[in-house]
């Protein structure tokens, strides 16, 4: 274990980053080192161990092979179709040369990209280690994305070759994927010439001549290729993945490999108390940030096992992840506050079934954890719930508690404290100056940024400046977008989306504000918040609301008397949605955030906007039509 203060760690990460990361660096491998640990000359860029030569999936697979060749790395379990499959670091490492043999076979070489669009199956990640082994960028478009997404994809990335499947499976229903495919490549002005298809048997696809090539048969030709890792930059591109476009058009965030590597070992290790041999269960899709660092390269970089979940948290029933638990001996489970939110709609015996001992604890990300949510899980599963908080940008957690210093306890409603590296600030938003001890401010980072956190993005350095850094003089301070908050003792809080303030009768409310009081109510189990235009208060506060089940009884005039009453004691009457509508379920985007600028754009009577991450138009649909009931 580490035997120092947090504060003492954090403190020298900050001071001396250089000295701090390459003492970090030693912990992966490298065919050459590096000739400076941080290039400072181009700011607000960095380039973190350049002229060092390695390689991700040498890091992430080969490594391991003289002291775990037997030891699971990959175990798939797909409650859509009932596999489940076990992969040792060796029986990893053939799947990947397969995989690499056959890419480089359409012509796939150093500095190429390749496009993925699978559902969660192991040949996902096989693709992805394949990509890096060869040097190729993949860019791994989520399975659930239509044609028109998928097209843009395309041409951002324009890549030499797509690996995709025949179909997907959600909740049973079988998703074609080729249909979708096909149309893409057709809107897509750089189609590659090459596809290959794992065919999983679940869906017809038509084959086009020559471009389509089966992967069951390159596998058989492959079965036995050899493949070496190439060496590259530290700095060189690892993969291309699209933020979430919760606020807008997505961004290409480009990682390098180096200080990705460097920077995943570390969390795992320090954020996430995770040791070689261990157990990691991280209920994500590859097709997200999450995925990419916690289900695929931080566990394998660790040398532990991975589980790749293909399913829902609530079939064949709610206890599902806790059968996993207990079947695998989980150590350490990672999901979202959205996955614990469905779950708690549930009954809460199920969470007592299974035999969870050997789970540490269950980390949260990617959107606020409500109080509510978060005693309820801690409570319910009797075991630590650590919140930690980034962002796609940055590719692993900006603040966290870090179960490696037990000397940094965790606190409710909190994400935790700045994690190595990151110097966030909070600063004011007219002119950057750090606000007061115990203001709110938006949450800020100085550059340099640590290892692991974007490069650029993809093909369109002019917008990574401009989107990220250009909010404050000098253009060293990047902007999360986000409030927040900052205790005496360094916990911050995330207060919300720096475009999700509104205003009402010059009162600035935070929507997340709200959103938490009205989810504190017995009776709700989900809401959104947004501000909407009014002619007489500038704006005015709107929230949507899901309630529990059990509430067949009562009146929606009851419930919305209740919910207003709510509000008020807690927050005061100026907080009180001026309209509180019941709907059954919110628009998401595929990666369970709550889509609050296309509510909001529908409540004005706008268009709502790029809706390609969209998850369920249907819950998008209920909107007009809740406002338009009295
Ligand atoms: P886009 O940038 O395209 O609008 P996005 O910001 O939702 O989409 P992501 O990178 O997936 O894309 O999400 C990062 C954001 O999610 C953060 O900036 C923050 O707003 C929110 N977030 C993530 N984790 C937490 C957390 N633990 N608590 C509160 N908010 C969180
Ligand atoms: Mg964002």
């Amino acid at each position: 274990m580490i035997d120092a203060s947090y504060a003492d760690f954090y403190r020298r990460s900050v001071d001396s980053p250089e000295a701090f990361w390459a003492e970090q660096a030693q912990a992966i491998d490298w065919k050459k080192p590096w000739n400076s640990v941080l290039d400072r000359s181009r700011p607000p860029f960095s380039a973190w161990f350049s002229g060092g030569l390695t390689n991700l999936c040498h890091n992430a697979v080969d490594r391991h092979l003289p002291e775990r060749a037997g030891q699971a790395a990959l175990v798939y379990v797909s409650t859509e179709t009932g596999q489940e499959v076990s992969y040792s670091y060796a029986e990893l490492h053939r799947e990947v040369q397969i995989m690499a043999a056959s890419l480089q076979s359409l012509g796939v070489t150093q500095g190429d990209r390749v496009l993925i669009y699978m559902p969660m199956i192991p040949e996902a990640v096989f693709a992805m280690l394949a990509c890096v082994r060869l040097g190729a960028v993949h860019s791994v478009v989520f399975g659930g994305f239509a044609s028109v997404s998928l097209a843009a994809r395309i041409d951002d990335a324009q890549p030499k070759v797509i690996v995709s499947a025949d179909a997907g499976s959600r909740a049973g229903k079988v998703v074609s994927y080729k249909p979708l495919l096909d149309e893409a490549l057709r809107l897509s002005q750089h189609p590659p010439e090459q596809v290959i298809v794992v065919d999983r048997g679940l869906a017809d696809w038509a084959r086009q001549q020559p471009r389509d090539v089966s992967y069951a048969d390159l596998r058989t030709r492959h079965a036995r290729a050899e493949v070496p890792c190439v060496w590259v930059d530290s700095t060189h591109p690892s993969y291309i993945l699209y933020t979430s476009g919760t606020t807008g058009k997505p961004k290409g965030v480009q990682r390098d490999t180096g200080g990705y590597a460097v920077a995943l070992q570390l969390s795992m290790r320090v954020i996430f108390g995770g040791q070689p041999g261990e157990t990691f269960f991280c209920t994500s899709d590859i097709g997200w940030v999450v995925g990419h660092s916690y289900i695929v390269y931080a566990p394998l970089l660790s040398g532990m096992t991975t589980i790749l979940y293909e399913g829902t948290p609530i079939r064949p029933d709610a206890a599902v992840f806790w059968r996993i638990v207990e079947q695998y001996r989980v150590n350490q489970m990672f999901s979202a506050p959205t996955a614990m939110r469905v779950l708690k709609r549930h009954d809460p015996a199920l969470l007592q079934r299974h035999d969870l001992s050997s789970l540490r604890a269950i980390f949260l990300a990617g959107e606020p954890l409500d109080e509510p949510t978060g005693r309820w899980a801690a409570e319910s599963l009797n075991k630590p719930v650590i919140d930690n908080y980034w962002q796609t940008e940055t590719g692993w957690p900006i603040l966290a508690t870090p179960l490696g210093f037990p000397d940094v306890a965790s606190r409710m409603g909190s994400p935790g404290v700045s994690m190595p590296g990151y110097k966030v600030c909070l600063r004011n938003e007219t002119d950057g100056e750090p606000v007061a001890p115990g203001e709110k401010g938006v949450v800020a980072i100085d550059w340099p940024l640590p290892p692991g956190c974007l490069q650029t993005i993809w093909g369109d350095d002019a917008r990574f400046v401009d989107t990220y850094w250009s909010t404050y003089p000098n253009r060293q301070v990047y902007s999360t977008f986000d409030w927040g908050r900052q205790d005496a003792d360094g916990y911050l809080y995330i207060l919300g989306r720096t475009d999700d303030v509104i205003n009402v009768a010059g009162h600035r409310l935070g929507t997340r504000e709200i959103e938490e009081s009205i989810s504190a109510h017995p009776a709700v189990a989900e809401v959104a918040v947004v501000g909407v235009q009014d002619a007489l208060k500038g704006q005015a506060a709107w929230a949507f609301v899901v309630l529990r089940p059990g509430q067949d009884n009562v009146t929606a005039q009851a419930s919305q008397a209740s919910i207003a009453a709510h509000v008020d004691a807690q927050l005061g009457a100026v907080a009180r949605p001026q309209r509180i509508c019941l709907v059954t379920a919110l628009p998401k985007t595929r990666s369970g955030k709550m889509l609050r600028r296309a509510i909001q754009a529908i409540c004005e009577g706008r268009d709502p906007g790029d809706l390609t991450t969209l998850e369920d138009p249907l819950a998008l649909q209920q909107i007009p039509d809740a406002i338009a009931r009295p």
